[in-house]
C-alpha cells in the first residue's frame, strides 16, 4: 500500500512538497484553508513572480538558527538544479534579469507559475481539498490526527506543515500553523515582519511619492553600523519609503520597536557619490547649486535637499561654508526620519520561526515527533528581496516531500 502524506497549506512550499511526495510514491492530500492554491505566488513580484535568484550566497539569508544547519538544507538542492526543475519538469519558460539577479517567467505571469505547479501536482495524483482550515494536530499511537475547523479529521503517520508565516494575514496566512504546532510542543522564536516598507511623518518626503532612485543605505543601532543595504533601489511612497534597499533592512526597525527599543538610524547617500566627489563638483562647475544637484538627482529631491540646507537661488561659487557643509551631509548621510513600519500587512515575509535545531535538517522531520515535517516560511529563515524566499520554499518543500514519502512505515 502507498504511504499517505497529508500536507497542510497549498502555498509555494506545500505544492512543491506535494509534487515530490507524489512522485516518490506517496498518496498525497493537501488541506488548504482558502479557496485557492498559491495566493502569494499570484501576488508575488508585482504579479510577475520572481521565481528564483540567478546567484545566491548564504549571506542573502537571515536566521537565528545555526547557519550550518541552513546550509545543509540548501545543499539538498542547488539553485541550478532547482532552476532546471522549473524549466524541464514544470515547463516554465524563464527570462533572466542579469542586472537585478532575478529569474522571472517569460510570460511575466505569476499565475502561470501557480497554474503550472498546481497542474504538476494534480498530474502526479495529488488531491487538493480547499476550505480546510487546520485547527489541531494530535499524535497518538504513531499516528497524526489532523483536525479541521469544519469538524473533519484525517489520520496519517506522516504530515507536512507548510502553512507559511504571518505576512499578509488577509489572504489566509495569519500564523495559525504556528499556533497548531505550539500545542504539539514545537515552539518558534520571536516572530517579526520582514521586507516591509518603512513609514515617516515627514510631509516633505511623503510629497516625493513615486520618485525612485538608486541609493546607498546604512543602518546604525546605538551609533554602531549594524548593516548596509547591498542593493540600491529606493522608492518614496505616500506613507514613507520602500524599494529593495529599504525592504532588505526594514526588519532592523521592526525588531527594535518590538523590543520597545529606539529605532535604528537609517542614513542615505542618494546616489553613491562621496562627499569629496560632491565637493569637487560644487567647486569646479558653474551655475546654481540647485541645478547642479538636480543634474545628479531627481529635481524635486534636489530642491528639497537644497531647501533643507537653507540654499535658495545662490550659485555654487557663492555657497557659504556652513550651508555647503549642511548640504554635503544631506547628500551623503541623509538621516531618514523613519517613525515606524507597515508591519505584517505589507511584509513580504515573516522573520523568525521554528528553529532549525528542532529538525533533522537532512529530512526536515521534527526530531522528537516522528512523521511531522515542516517546510517554507514557517521555519526560522528568510531571505532578501530577489527570489530568495521562493528558493527557500522550493528547497524545503522538495526535501520535506521526498523525506515524508520515503519514511519507513
Ligand atoms: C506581496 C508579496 C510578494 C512577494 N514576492 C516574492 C517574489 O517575487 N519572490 C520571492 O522569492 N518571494 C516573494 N514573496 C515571498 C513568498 O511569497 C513567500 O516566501 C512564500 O510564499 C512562502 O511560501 P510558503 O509555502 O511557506 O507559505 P505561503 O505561500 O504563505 O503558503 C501558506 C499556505 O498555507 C495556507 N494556510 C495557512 N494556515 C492554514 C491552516 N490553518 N490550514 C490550512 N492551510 C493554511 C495558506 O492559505 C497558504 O496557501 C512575496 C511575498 C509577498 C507577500
Amino acid at each position: 500500500m502507498k504511504p499517505r502524506v497529508v500536507i497542510c497549506g497549498a502555498g509555494a512550499a506545500g505544492l512543491t512538497a506535494a509534487i515530490f511526495a507524489a512522485q516518490s510514491g506517496a498518496e498525497v492530500t493537501i488541506l488548504e484553508r482558502t479557496d485557492k492554491a498559491g495566493k502569494k505566488i499570484l501576488m508575488s513580484g508585482g504579479t510577475r513572480c520572481n521565481v528564483l535568484p540567478v546567484r545566491m550566497e548564504y549571506s542573502d539569508y537571515a536566521t537565528s538558527s545555526s547557519p550550518n544547519r541552513m546550509k545543509n538544507v540548501f545543499k539538498s538542492w542547488s539553485l541550478d538544479r532547482c532552476h532546471m526543475w522549473f524549466r524541464d519538469e514544470i515547463g516554465l519558460e524563464m527570462d533572466c534579469e542579469t542586472e537585478s539577479n532575478k529569474w522571472f517567467p517569460k510570460s511575466n505571469s505569476a499565475k502561470e507559475v501557480r497554474d503550472l505547479l498546481v497542474k504538476a501536482a494534480t498530474d502526479a495524483g495529488v488531491k487538493i481539498e480547499y476550505k480546510k482550515n487546520i485547527s489541531r494536530l494530535d499524535f497518538e499511537d504513531g499516528y497524526w490526527r489532523i483536525s479541521t475547523e469544519d469538524g473533519g479529521e484525517i489520520c496519517t503517520d506522516r504530515v507536512i506543515i507548510a502553512t507559511g508565516g504571518l505576512s499578509v494575514p488577509t489572504i489566509g496566512t495569519d500564523g495559525k500553523g504556528h499556533q497548531v504546532l505550539r500545542r504539539t510542543g514545537v515552539n518558534h522564536t520571536d516572530l517579526f515582519a520582514a521586507l516591509t516598507p518603512l513609514t515617516t511623518k515627514d510631509p516633505g518626503l511623503k510629497s516625493l511619492a513615486g520618485i525612485s532612485l538608486n541609493v546607498r543605505m546604512s543602518v546604525f543601532i546605538n551609533r554602531k553600523k549594524a548593516a548596509e543595504a547591498n542593493r540600491s533601489g529606493f522608492l518614496f511612497t505616500h506613507r514613507g519609503f520602500s524599494g529593495p534597499s529599504v525592504l532588505d533592512v526594514s526588519h532592523y526597525a521592526v525588531m527594535q520597536l518590538d523590543k520597545n527599543l529606539p529605532l535604528p538610524e537609517f542614513h542615505v547617500n542618494w546616489n553613491g557619490m562621496s562627499r569629496e566627489e560632491w565637493e569637487g563638483l560644487l567647486s569646479s562647475e558653474k551655475g546654481k547649486v540647485q541645478n547642479l544637484v538636480g543634474k545628479q538627482l531627481p529635481a524635486r529631491l534636489a530642491k528639497l535637499l537644497c531647501d533643507r540646507a537653507g540654499i535658495g537661488d545662490e550659485n555654487a561659487s557663492e555657497l557659504r561654508k556652513e550651508k555647503r557643509k549642511k548640504l554635503l551631509k544631506l547628500l551623503t548621510e541623509f538621516p531618514l526620519p523613519v517613525d515606524g513600519h507597515e508591519g505584517y500587512r505589507k511584509a513580504e515575509v515573516t522573520g523568525g520561526g521554528v528553529p532549525l535545531e528542532r529538525l533533522d535538517t537532512s529530512t526536515l522531520e521534527v526530531t522528537d515527533l516522528p512523521g511531522l515535517y515542516l517546510c517554507g516560511e514557517i521555519l526560522d529563515v528568510f531571505g532578501r528581496i530577489g527570489g530568495f524566499n521562493f528558493y527557500w520554499a522550493w528547497v524545503t518543500g522538495r526535501l520535506a516531500g521526498i523525506s515524508a514519502a520515503k519514511r519507513p512505515a
